[in-house]
């Protein structure tokens, strides 16, 4: 049996979470068209007959402020590149070769083996000339790492929104991971999130999908109470926003924003646990929450110098 942790890494939105969602056909990691939408460290346990392939998602790398909750997520890309047995590196058509310097930089500290994978190949049909710089800029990554302590081992063309491509890079990467027992004995769990976890990201995720521009960016989801056996499973949730003029927004005239946040997440949330949910949310300030290393940590992102 094959066994071994591998480390999605890239830039913001090109894929990483989608990636695993195809791998696992479940959404365990939420996928948004804004950038910087997955905060945390995300594990998707792939398990099969010929083995299990840890996958950890993580946020994209990126150059940003300093400190707060952007140096958690920093923090949470460092955890993931600790010894994988693997690196998937995604890229997208849409960067290029001077935006992604600063993720090679990053890898060439790596000791493990590197597959690039191109996503969205898809596009291919109607953007042909996106994909041009990519041949060449393949070339000379497995040229730089040359000397790193970082293998090259190949490249791969993928649609992880289409599913092509997918299943043969799982193959690939079976073959690649060492002989072992796998890491998670239950077989039937997908990630090593809790429920809570997971419908807290559900929750973030409409946030994403249903407010203006950086308001998603200033909001943090707490699962307050979780009561499995009621019927419906009853789950009240808190927004938690940085500001008093974000609460209005969130809220929205007559409280239409939020009764529309709450009927999408309550679908999801219905879809992934399988039975009718009462979702309960409400917004709390919590202010300046994002630069506050006390109450990022009342939120669960915990920086790890400040963790005794
Ligand atoms: P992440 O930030 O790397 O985790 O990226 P996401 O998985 O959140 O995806 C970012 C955006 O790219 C979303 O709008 C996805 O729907 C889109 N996307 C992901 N994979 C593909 C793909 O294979 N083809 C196309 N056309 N879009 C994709
Ligand atoms: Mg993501």
């Amino acid at each position: 049996m094959k066994s071994g942790v591998v480390a999605l890494v890239g830039r913001p939105n090109v894929g990483k979470s989608t990636f695993l969602n195809a791998v696992l056909q479940e959404e365990i990691s939420i996928v948004t068209p804004k950038a910087q939408t997955t905060r945390d460290q995300v594990r998707g346990i792939c398990t099969e007959s010929r083995g299990q392939i840890v996958f950890v998602d993580t946020p994209g790398i990126h150059r940003a402020r300093e400190g707060g909750i952007n140096a958690y997520m920093i923090q949470e890309v460092e955890r993931a590149l600790d010894e994988p047995d693997l690196v998937l590196y995604l890229v997208d058509p849409f960067s290029k070769p001077e935006a992604e310097e600063r993720v090679l930089e990053q890898l060439r500290q790596v000791r493990s083996r590197l597959i690039l994978v191109v996503n969205k190949a898809d596009l291919r049909v109607k953007r042909p000339d996106a994909f041009e710089w990519l041949q060449g800029w393949v070339q000379k990554v497995r040229e730089s790492l040359i000397s790193s302590r970082l293998e090259f081992i190949g490249h791969h063309e993928i649609s992880a929104e289409k599913g092509s491509g997918v299943a043969e890079l799982v193959t690939e990467v079976f073959g690649l991971l060492p002989e072992g027992a796998p890491l998670y004995d239950d077989s039937d769990s997908l990630t090593d999130r809790s429920l809570r976890f997971v419908v807290s990201e559900l929750i973030r995720k409409q946030l994403f999908m249903n407010l203006g521009d950086e308001l998603p960016y200033s909001c943090a989801v707490e699962i307050e109470s979780y009561r499995e056996k009621s019927k419906p499973v009853h789950i009240a949730a808190l927004i938690h926003v940085e500001r008093e003029s974000q609460k209005g927004m969130v809220i929205g005239a007559g409280g239409k924003k939020i009764k529309e946040i709450g009927s999408k997440a309550r679908a999801e949330v219905e879809a992934l646990v399988g039975e009718r949910v009462f979702l309960e949310l409400r917004v709390k300030v919590s202010e300046d929450w994002t630069s506050r290393a006390r109450k990022m940590e009342g939120l669960g992102y915990v920086l790890e110098r400040n963790r005794k």
